[in-house]
């Protein structure tokens, strides 16, 4: 729909309202939005027509082995070539961790560019066609069992030079924007009040109202999700302004992530014997997948950043303490 930040947030808070599984949207929420601020006119006219259509499905190559936390110290390269096909990229290394690669059509990605200079000045962000020759993704199994994210090689792959988006070894700049978009969402309540209402089925049918510790415990989370709720309300207003993110919200996806693990922990050991065991249980006649949420909010604590690294973030930007 093309739709401006306002609207777009306030279209995946109905989906989610409603329970709608939410399509691989990193092409309409991170790349679109980056390509406005920093893409050519060329690229904006190839590129978001086909994110709005979702002809392209977009994944984020960002992490590699041993360079997760440290994304900088990142050692796929990309070499700037030329003949008579014209100017291009020849790019060999290895991502990992890729959601989604497996259904996706497209990447987009930190390479570097200039092995000399400080580690965040010699990285360009360049877009890449997963169907390009010498690309081989191998999804990787999850601790629940499914596919979900992947290892993706790259072995003399050709990208054309006007996929890159920026300056050569200007990368870092349009990361550090993409990610801006893509904390909001990683601050939304919607998982918690979910999880909230699995816990709320569950004490209904084990008769759990009456145990005065299991309900301390569920009225402190349900304090818990509307804190988070009023605070992530805080954050998307600025967004909805169109204003920039503070350095603050990492707290945002500090409490969104920590919140929705304390509620799976809770369901995870209400469930007794069946707390340990993953896929759909019956437990009273109802249906229940107590580790779900546990395993969700364990993988949200690492992903778009480690709650380690939000809280360094919170130390050094937002308390000024010293390093
Ligand atoms: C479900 C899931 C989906 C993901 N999807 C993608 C994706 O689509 N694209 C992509 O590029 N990446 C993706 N990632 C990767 C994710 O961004 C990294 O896992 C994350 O940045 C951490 O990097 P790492 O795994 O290398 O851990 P490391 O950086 O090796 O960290 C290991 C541990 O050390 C801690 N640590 C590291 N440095 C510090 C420090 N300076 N101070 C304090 N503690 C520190 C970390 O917090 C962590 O606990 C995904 C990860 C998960 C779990």
């Amino acid at each position: 729909m093309g739709l401006p930040p306002a609207l777009l947030i306030a279209w995946i808070e109905e989906l989610e309202q409603f329970g709608a599984a939410r399509a691989p949207d990193q092409g309409i929420v991170m790349v679109g939005p980056m390509l406005i601020q920093h893409g050519t006119v060329e690229q904006q006219q190839r590129f978001l027509p086909k994110i709005l259509s979702g002809e392209h499905v977009w994944c984020q190559g960002y992490s590699e082995p041993n360079s997760g936390s440290d994304l900088a110290s990142l050692r796929t390269e990309a070499v700037q070539a030329s003949d008579e096909k014209g100017a291009h990229f020849i790019v060999n290394g290895q991502k990992i961790w890729t959601t989604l690669a497996q259904d996706a059509t497209c990447i987009f990605m930190l390479v570097r560019t200039d092995k000399h200079a400080k580690k965040q000045e010699g990285i360009s962000f360049l877009l890449c066609e997963l169907s390009t020759p010498g690309i081989t993704i191998r999804p990787i199994t999850t601790l629940a069992g499914e596919q979900e994210f992947c290892e993706v090689f790259f072995d003399n792959v050709r990208v054309p030079a006007e996929n890159l988006v920026g300056r050569l070894h200007g990368g870092w700049t349009v990361a550090k924007a993409l990610l801006g978009f893509e904390r909001i969402f990683l601050g939304s309540p919607k998982q918690s009040q979910y999880a909230l209402g699995q816990l709320a089925r569950l004490a209904k049918s084990r008769h759990l109202e009456t145990d005065p510790i299991f309900m301390q415990r569920y009225t402190a989370l349900r304090l818990d999700v509307a804190d988070l709720t009023a605070a992530y309300t805080a954050f998307a207003d600025i967004v909805k302004q169109g204003n920039p993110l503070p350095a603050s919200v990492s707290l945002l996806k500090i409490w969104a992530s920590e919140t929705y693990h304390r509620i799976g922990t809770l369901l995870a050991e209400s469930c007794n014997e069946l707390g340990a065991v993953a896929g759909d249980q019956l437990l009273d006649g109802q249906s229940f997948n107590a580790l779900a949420p546990l395993f969700g909010s364990t993988s949200a604590m690492i992903y778009g950043g480690t709650n380690e690294i939000q809280r360094n973030i919170l130390a050094r930007q937002v308390l000024d303490l010293p390093a």
